[in-house]
């Protein structure tokens, strides 16, 4: 098959590799039909993360199931799946809390590489959530959508507590942040500030339920967050970038007593000063995206939502080097991979 590799920052191949196989009686292979580039495949690509090389890519993936292990009881071939960037059971008492990302037994996608046309699967029952039946093509990119940055993006907003009568900071306007403003929208928050200043990235929060756009950074920012609240701060923040930067802009965009959910992903250091007289609930980690996706999928099925508008470059698989710079660069928000 052919998948995507990392030889090292700044270069990615596509090439051929082994076909997956069933290696656990709980794995399933799948033939991916979408995958594609997270910001956090930014991280190695910009020589941020160190690796060992050649490295398989991409963890976010829905697909059709073609095998499954002996002891898989509910997924079947012929189904299409939709699976999240943590391998989980689903059954041990941190994945029944809801925090699957965490779970005792969790594995890492990406060390598999969704990128590529097949993807074995493990844990399979656990982690993947069929769809009532295969899709129609246009709705592919918002399943795909679910498998991550909606699903982190949901996570980051009730993490954050947002709902209504809330008022929620949204830091950060890349594909994460934009499906932030989304899910706060969906669950009821009256008032949604974006915090972004790229016009392409505002319209697309507007369009989602952001009220209010703050283009101002730091401590700027957070000082036109509180103007627009009376003062006061909003009554839950998001990070959706991860930088340390963004961390304290979304701590001081919140008022005593509030919550501040965050999914960035690089390392933050935090004074105890900072916490101690900020007084609000910090919240957030890796997201559990499985506890979301049977309710997500629901949402994009009877099209209630449409997160797939994240994905404004869509390439084919051989193309990923492109995929990469573009998103690297910022010329665009997410890059689709077809097989
Ligand atoms: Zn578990």
């Amino acid at each position: 098959m052919r998948g995507a590799l990392m030889y090292g920052p700044g270069d990615v191949r596509v090439e051929e590799r082994e076909d997956p196989r069933i290696e656990a009686s709980t794995d399933a292979i799948i033939r991916v039909s979408a995958a594609c580039v997270c910001g956090s495949d930014l991280w190695p690509y910009r020589g941020l993360e160190p690796h060992d090389w050649p490295a398989p890519m991409g963890h976010e993936y829905v697909g059709v199931v073609e095998e499954v292990g002996g002891a898989v009881r509910t997924i079947r071939p012929g189904q299409f799946v939709v699976g999240s960037f943590w391998a989980s059971d689903n059954t041990c008492e941190i994945c029944r809390a809801g925090y699957q990302g965490s779970c005792v037994n969790r594995i890492n996608m990406g060390s598999l590489g969704a990128q590529a046309e097949l993807l074995r699967v493990p844990l399979a029952d656990g982690t993947l959530v069929a769809t009532p039946e295969i899709p129609p093509d246009d709705m592919i990119p918002s399943l795909l959508a679910a498998s991550d940055v909606l699903g982190t993006g949901w996570y980051a907003a009730v993490a954050a507590a947002a709902g209504p009568g809330k008022t929620v900071a949204v830091v950060g306007d890349g594909a994460v942040g934009l499906l932030a403003v989304l899910a706060a929208g969906r669950l009821g928050t009256e008032r949604i500030i974006s915090m972004s200043r790229i016009e392409s990235r505002q319209r697309l929060a507007r369009e989602w339920g952001a009220t209010d756009i703050v283009e101002e950074r730091g401590a700027e920012g957070i000082a036109r967050v509180k103007e627009l609240t009376g003062g006061l701060g909003a009554h839950s923040a998001i990070d959706a970038v991860g930088t340390q930067e963004a961390m304290m802009q979304a701590i001081g965009a919140t008022r005593p007593g509030g919550h501040v959910g965050f999914v960035g992903y690089q390392p933050v250091a935090l004074s105890g000063g900072d916490l101690f007289w900020s007084q609000v609930h910090l919240h957030g980690g890796p997201a559990p995206v499985r506890r979301f996706l049977p309710e997500l999928i629901d949402l994009i099925w009877t099209r209630q939502i449409d997160p797939g508008k994240v994905y404004d470059l869509r390439l084919p698989l051989h193309e990923a080097a492109e995929a990469y710079r573009a998103m690297d660069e910022r010329r665009a928000i997410k890059t689709l991979l077809r097989p």
